[in-house]
């Protein structure tokens, strides 16, 4: 078995569909860990075809933004205008299947979750080494899949000590240690790569694999003008940032 675990999709159905076939060959089924509107164009889009096709979808602060479960003070300026033009593209029932999603799904040997394994609902950011090691007594699991940051990045701890790596691209794992597994984002990477970002969790080979994907964000920039939403959401997607 091999799934495809998306997170911060963000509206960008460009990187969502580029992701989604080159996932075709890679994985059986699909995983999705939040912040599939906001930022991007496209919220319509993208909530209907990950409703379609993940199997299990953890809840972003995005979505609750969009639904109005977390107050958009908590955004930056632009994510705030974003939130507020994408409520306006969504109906109610979309409205009504954000606001259901969960927090936090055990799949397996994996927790997902979109912020942090620690109280999922106050959306904090895993960036540094502590941040990583400090949530591990927050899951069961032998794994914990995350997004949020954009940025990819695995943590592990085991009786060998613990481990660090921003951006590692493939992770073998080995018998006796835990892992938390920041998958990147699919509509809006921040790690200086613009290609769309996912991952491969494959169990029969015990690996975890980033995958990097290109996709149109000439397109995706142009729709983002075109719909009034901030310039800097458009621009950034050129550099990755
Ligand atoms: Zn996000």
């Amino acid at each position: 078995m091999r799934y495809a675990v998306l997170s911060d999709i963000h509206g960008n159905i460009e990187a969502l569909q580029a992701v989604l076939a080159d996932a075709a060959a890679q994985a059986d089924a699909v995983i999705c860990l939040g912040d599939v509107v906001g930022y991007g164009a496209d919220p319509v889009p993208c909530v209907e075809l990950v409703a379609e096709r993940a199997q299990a979808w953890t809840v972003g602060n995005h979505e609750h933004g969009v639904t109005g479960q977390l107050d958009l003070e908590w955004f930056n300026p632009y994510a705030r205008a974003a939130c507020e033009w994408t409520r306006e593209q969504l109906d109610e029932d979309h409205r009504a299947y954000l606001a259901a999603l969960p927090l936090r799904v055990e799949l397996g040997d994996a927790t997902l979750v979109h912020a942090s394994p620690s109280h999922p609902e106050e959306w904090d950011y895993l960036l540094l080494a502590e941040d990583g090691y400090a949530a591990f007594p927050a899951f069961a699991t032998r794994l914990c899949f995350v997004g949020h940051s954009h940025v990819p990045g695995v943590w592990s701890v085991g009786s060998s000590g613990t481990d660090h790596a921003r951006g590692a691209v493939e992770v073998e794992l080995a018998e006796g240690r835990r892992y938390i597994v920041n998958v990147g984002s699919v509509g809006q990477p921040r790690d200086r790569d613009p290609r769309a970002a996912y991952a491969v969790w494959d169990l029969d080979r015990g690996r975890v694999t980033v995958r990097r994907v290109h996709y149109d964000h000439g397109l995706a920039r142009r729709k983002i003008v075109a719909a009034g939403l901030p310039r800097i959401l458009a621009d950034r997607l050129a550099v990755g940032s």
